[in-house]
C-alpha cells in the first residue's frame, strides 16, 4: 500500500528497524549519513536501497528539514555505492518515489539504484 508522504516520521517504519539492528539487511555500505542494502525483492540484477540515517519521511521531508552536512552525506554515499559496485561504466538508475501517486510504500527516505542490465527508456 502506498503511504501518505505527508504524515509524521514513524519510527515503527522497516528501514528504522533495519537501521536500529532489529532486522536483518544484505548491507553493502554504511557511513555516519546513510545506509545501503540490497533490495529484498530485486527489479534488475542490481537493485540497492540507500537511505539517510536521520528520520526523514521522503525526498521532500528530506529536503525540507535536513542540515547541508547530512544532505551532502547522502549524495555523496549514494554516488559511492554506485562506483564501488562497478555500475558507473555501463550506467546506472536512481529512483525515489514520493508518496501515493509514486506507489512510495516505506515511510522511510530511500533511493533505489538499479544496474546490471539495459533499464530501457524511463517510463513516467
Ligand atoms: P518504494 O515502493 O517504497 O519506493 O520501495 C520500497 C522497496 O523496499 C521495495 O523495492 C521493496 O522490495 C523493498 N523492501 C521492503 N521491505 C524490505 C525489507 O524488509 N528489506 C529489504 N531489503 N527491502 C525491503
Amino acid at each position: 500500500m502506498p503511504i501518505d508522504a505527508t504524515l509524521p516520521y514513524d519510527d515503527q517504519n522497516i528501514f528504522a528497524k533495519i537501521l536500529r539492528g532489529e532486522i536483518p539487511a544484505n548491507k553493502v555500505y554504511e557511513d555516519d549519513h546513510a545506509l545501503a542494502f540490497h533490495d529484498i525483492n530485486p527489479q534488475a540484477p542490481q537493485h540497492i536501497l540507500v537511505i539517510p540515517k536521520g528520520p526523514y519521511v521522503s525526498w521532500d521531508d528530506f529536503a525540507a528539514r535536513a542540515g547541508d552536512a547530512e544532505i551532502a552525506g547522502f549524495v555523496r554515499a549514494v554516488g559511492h555505492v554506485a562506483r564501488a559496485a562497478g555500475m558507473v561504466a555501463t550506467g546506472y538508475r536512481l529512483l525515489a518515489n514520493i508518496g501515493q501517486d509514486a506507489h512510495q510504500e516505506v515511510p522511510h527516505l530511500h533511493v533505489h539504484i538499479f544496474a546490471g542490465r539495459p533499464l530501457g527508456p524511463m517510463l513516467a
